[in-house]
């Protein structure tokens, strides 16, 4: 799953530069493809044990992805690895929906943004919420990621119509509007691939 989701960041590289030139500085795609190839040289380190894979894939980032994203996904996965930690044992697909519920968390209090200012948050924290929702309702971890990818996709084509209050394409205001919001279209396309993998897995 973590090559895949490497494969498909490097992939994106080109849409995501041309995404973040239109609304901030244009180095969201090569930011995240170096990221990426990061966590492809130090992948063979990291473990087996999910919580201690977030941890390490939290030090990589945080050194090799840069930006804002940088420290924003390194919190992300740390908070994340706490909340598996804390469960303890295998995780279950509750535990992992906790732990993107609270990684979601942890990127709003460092950075201070909410959902609806037009941030990566726009796709987090309505892909958590469904997640939950769909386990709670008693879906299986295929059919709930789905609909956190569903939510996730709703959530970044609805950063098009909102005026940014957070990062760099604050600074544009209302030129913004129009756009996707470059760090929620990313979180969109990992989680596709997070949920096509455990899909395929089925
Ligand atoms: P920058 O070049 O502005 O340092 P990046 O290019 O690494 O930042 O990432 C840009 C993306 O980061 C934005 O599209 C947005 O989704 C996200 N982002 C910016 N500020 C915040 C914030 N305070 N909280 C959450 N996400 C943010
Ligand atoms: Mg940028």
């Amino acid at each position: 799953m973590v090559e895949e989701v490497c494969a498909a960041l490097v992939a994106a590289e080109p849409e995501l530069t041309m995404m973040d030139q239109a609304v901030g500085d244009g180095d969201l795609g090569i930011s995240l493809a170096r990221g990426a190839e990061a966590v492809r040289r130090e992948f063979p380190g990291y473990g087996e044990d999910p919580a201690a894979v977030l941890r390490a894939l939290s030090a990589t980032l945080r050194r090799a992805l840069g930006g804002t994203s940088g420290p924003l996904y390194a919190v992300l996965l740390l908070r994340a690895a706490a909340v598996l930690e804390e469960a303890g044992g295998v995780p279950a697909a509750r535990d992992w929906a906790r732990a993107l519920a609270e990684g979601a968390r942890a990127v709003s209090e460092l950075g201070g943004a909410e959902v609806g200012d037009r941030t990566m948050l726009d796709a987090l924290v309505p892909a958590a919420d469904a997640l939950r929702q769909a386990l709670d309702g008693g879906a299986e971890p295929c059919g709930a990621l789905s609909a956190a990818v569903e939510a996730a996709r709703k959530g970044t084509a609805a950063t098009a119509a909102m005026t940014p209050r957070r990062g760099r394409s604050s600074y544009l205001g209302e030129r913004a509007v129009g756009r996707v919001d470059p760090g929620a279209e990313a979180v969109a396309i990992w989680l596709e691939v997070v949920s096509r993998t455990v899909c395929e897995g089925n």
